[in-house]
């Protein structure tokens, strides 16, 4: 008995510990065309002024089934404090090595993209620069101005441009630099033009949804993210025991690869999946509800329409009755919980209590589908068409 424990162990510890069950996995479909990826770009680590190391990051979107993250330490500020702290040499200090550490440790598992925060007082706040090569450049860039933080951060994004990155304003609803009401300044202009401001967090895990966020980005074009600027491990951060799981920006990109994802960025193809509603654009929006959404079982008679609909994703789908559909009855909300299968009836309004047929061949039924928002409070109309 001793033997064959003994023996099992030394087969377990020879093959790695498997990893434990994630109770809630991120379950979304691929678009036509592309395949959806879920990414976190926004990640700290000890090596600012997080308490997690690199690799954990690592293990962490591994098991909660993530394709890309970006490690995005503090370039500036925070990492002085682990400096003075005594974690770190000042003159040893290197602004790339969580992002070394994380690259080395996913191997193929997972995609880890370069980056880094420039954190600045509000105008212009905190930035998020992606695809770079060298943070410690960056840094050095920024601190020429350290009194003035729009140069600061202005020197700051455009050695990360000089890099070939692509970046993004974080959490402009943050309280603490946006206490009253989320501004574009007149700061934030002047970046937009020089065409700094790629990316923008529609949703960050400390600040939540912003919807002038997700206008600006409307208007302006500028790409959709959710993200979870994490600081602690995920543990402490989300409920997985009751369903939750972290932000994530779903990226449509034509393969799993670095270079797939920095197009889909740069094309806008994202969406923002946060406590269970999505928010991003209409023409992604709508491929990704008809991804998740399924019609099946269709049975169009004189007096009724009946069909189900299957829900293909992990994304809780609430519809809405709307407007168009004033001929006939059906139950006016629905929620279709993730992966449930539901049947609708549709019949033509009654008269004198008597039920009544159809006059035409063909029916559209009208929904908004509430968890799926295509601007501040614009939920995605969707209209299921049936043909006799
Ligand atoms: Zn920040
Ligand atoms: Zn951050």
């Amino acid at each position: 008995m001793r033997k064959t424990i003994f023996t099992l162990l030394v087969v377990l510890s020879s093959i790695g510990i498997a990893s434990a069950t994630t109770p809630n996995k991120i379950v979304i479909p691929d678009i036509e065309g592309y395949k959806t990826l879920k990414g976190d770009f926004h990640i700290h680590t000890v090596f600012s002024d997080a308490s997690v190391w690199p690799t954990t990051r690592v293990q962490e979107a591994i098991w909660e089934g993530l394709d890309v993250i970006a490690i995005t330490d503090h370039v500036d500020s925070r990492l002085q404090k682990q400096i003075k702290n005594g974690l770190f040499d000042a003159d040893k200090c290197d602004r790339n090595r969580s992002f070394k550490i994380a690259k080395n440790a996913a191997g193929k598992q997972l995609l880890v993209i370069h980056g880094g925060e420039i954190s600045r007082g509000m105008p212009p706040g905190h930035w998020n620069c992606l695809f770079v090569s060298d943070c410690n450049k960056i840094c050095t860039a920024a601190e020429q101005f350290d009194d003035d933080d729009f140069k600061a951060a202005q020197a700051g994004l455009k050695e990360a441009h000089a890099q070939g990155g692509f970046t993004m304003w974080n959490h402009p609803n943050w309280e603490k630099q946006a206490p009253n009401e989320t501004i574009w300044w007149k700061e934030h202009e002047k970046l937009y033009k020089a065409g700094y401001m790629q990316g923008i967090e529609v949703y960050n895990k400390f600040c939540g949804y912003s919807p002038e966020a997700h206008k600006w980005a409307l208007e302006r074009n500028i790409t959709m993210f959710a993200n979870s600027d994490c600081h602690t491990p995920f543990f402490y951060m989300i409920d997985y025991l009751n369903g939750q799981h972290r932000p994530v920006t779903l990226v449509f990109a034509k393969e799993r690869t670095e270079e797939a994802v920095r197009d889909a960025l740069e094309h806008g193809r994202t969406a923002a999946y946060a406590e269970e509603m999505v928010y991003g654009r209409e023409d992604m929006l709508r491929p990704l509800f008809e991804a998740c959404v399924k019609v099946e079982n269709v049975k169009f008679t004189d007096k009724q329409i009946s069909f189900t609909l299957v829900n293909k994703s992990c994304i809780p789908i609430r519809l809405r009755k709307a407007a168009g559909s004033e001929k006939y009855y059906y139950v006016r909300n629905y929620e279709l919980r993730p992966f449930e299968t539901i049947k609708i009836t549709v019949r033509p309004l009654l008269v004198d209590n008597k039920s009544q047929k159809f006059d035409t061949d063909s029916v559209d039924v009208n929904f908004i589908a509430e968890t799926f928002q295509i601007g501040p409070d614009t939920p995605l109309p969707v209209v299921l068409h049936f043909n006799k």
